[in-house]
């Protein structure tokens, strides 16, 4: 399709002052003005089904969202070394959601910067420098935590302490469960096997090991929940080789996969440092490290931490009405219950396709290997590229994941309803001859 004049207009603007570091998705990229839970719409009224929002988690334009923030900008909005109830009432509250060594938190205003904080405690606390990442990894964006994000690419240079871990093979099982007890134990096996390889390279080369830092869902390696339990088996291994288990659960928390509200507990990992952000205030900027105490007791004694926008009023006030409001409806069970409706479709739907791999999900987050047509079982992710962009046509939302893009990445608001699922099965189905 073609751009409205004012549209091609508005992106020459935005190329010209925000430049390359500001790439928009899609070759025909969507104007959006306003949103209402998981629709999005333009200025001429189209509605855009947004299945690719793990951040308005409450529903774009959320109304009690909206008016917690109004009403705490009418009262006071500054940092936290004064005494004030917002950022004491939510601690309380978000600690509440996890077993009790978790016992402290810290905030943050994002997703990286709650890793870099993660890495420095974990660093202190062991006295080693050594991290381990799983192969395709993201985990944000300041120099340390780029340092230890292998989808950056190859363009920038990684730690020299980092050891990336290929699981994908492992967990990429064609039917996407792993059901099969043999079939489960064997997969654990093989992982920690792996980790423990990385965790000797690491202490041969002198740095010892402070973190093993994981993605709940593996959102960039695929989408990979199963098998559920292999985290935890990690965390038991890192704690035997000195180091801490970070949990990202920027992607996985609150929620979303619907078993459990954090994907760490998905796997009953013992783990050390929770980091959050994303769906948190529903689109204020907050993030959260959440730790066991002696943690940051011991970062304390070390460094001056202070964050002038952590923990302010105004993204309490948001971040508590985010709880409200995943309580109020039900949205963890909701993230559990449509999104195995959601797979079970998808997989009748498209199972007899030839470039169908296998579709993996754990609630409300959902990923589909795209093959090649010649049967080869290769990844293919033009294929990809071509069904995200035709479902773009027809008003979907959705991206990609894993190193190559060759894996669909679905992950809506958790208001997402029966009705907008079918509105995703039918799009799919349109498309399905691009499956063929
Ligand atoms: N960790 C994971 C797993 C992420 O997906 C992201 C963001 N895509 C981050 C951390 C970084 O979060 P932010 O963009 O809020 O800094």
């Amino acid at each position: 399709g073609d751009l409205a004049p004012d549209e091609a207009s508005l992106l020459a603007r935005r190329r010209r002052a925000l430049g390359v570091l500001a790439p928009v998705f899609y070759e025909h990229p969507v104007h959006i003005v306003r949103g209402r839970g998981a629709h999005l719409f333009s200025a001429d009224g189209a509605d855009y089904l947004d299945c690719y929002n793990n951040v308005a988690v409450v529903g774009h334009a959320n109304p009690h969202v909206r008016e917690a923030v109004a009403d705490q900008l009418t009262r006071q909005d500054t940092h936290t070394r004064y005494l004030q109830d917002e950022v004491v009432d939510y601690a309380e509250r978000l600690l509440d959601t996890f077993p009790e060594p978790l016992d402290h938190v810290a905030f943050t205003n994002s997703g990286s910067e709650s890793n870099d904080l993660a890495l420095r405690m974990a660093r202190t606390f062991t006295g080693h420098r050594g991290v381990v990442v799983t192969g395709n990894a993201y985990h944000g964006i300041t120099a340390l935590v780029s340092s230890v994000s292998p989808s950056f690419g190859t363009g920038l240079p990684l730690a020299p302490f980092l050891v990336s871990v290929p699981v994908d093979d492992v967990l990429k099982h064609p039917d996407g469960t792993f059901d099969d007890p043999d079939v489960a134990a064997c997969a654990r096996a093989e992982l920690v096997a792996r980790f423990e390889a990385a965790f000797t390279r690491l202490h041969d080369a002198g740095y010892g090991v402070s973190a093993v830092l994981l993605d709940q869902i593996f959102s960039s390696d695929g989408v990979l929940p199963g098998a559920a339990g292999w985290v935890g088996d990690v965390a038991d291994a890192v704690h035997r080789a000195g180091g801490l288990l970070i949990a990202d659960e920027v992607q996985s928390g609150f929620a979303r996969t619907g078993e459990r509200f954090w994907g760490f507990l998905r796997h009953q990992a013992d783990a050390d440092i929770v980091t959050m952000g994303k769906p948190m205030g529903n689109g204020i900027p907050t993030g959260a490290v959440v730790y066991k105490h002696g943690i940051g007791d011991t970062f304390a004694e070390c460094t001056r931490y202070f964050n002038t926008f952590g923990g302010n009023p105004v993204s309490m006030r948001a971040a508590g009405a985010v709880l409200d409001e995943i309580d109020r409806l039900g949205l963890q069970r909701h993230a559990r219950d449509l999104g195995d409706r959601i797979a079970a479709s998808m997989n009748d739907l498209l199972a007899d396709t030839p470039r169908f791999g296998g579709i993996r999900h754990s609630g409300l987050f959902l990923g589909v290997d795209v093959l090649a047509d010649d049967g080869s079982g290769r990844p293919d992710p033009a294929a990809a590229a071509r069904i995200i962009a035709a479902l773009r046509e027809r008003r979907v939302l959705i991206s990609g994941s894993a190193a190559d893009g060759s894996s669909l990445k679905l992950r809506p608001p958790l208001v997402f309803s029966g009705s907008d699922a079918d509105r995703l099965l039918s799009a799919l189905a349109d498309v399905k001859p691009l499956f063929g």
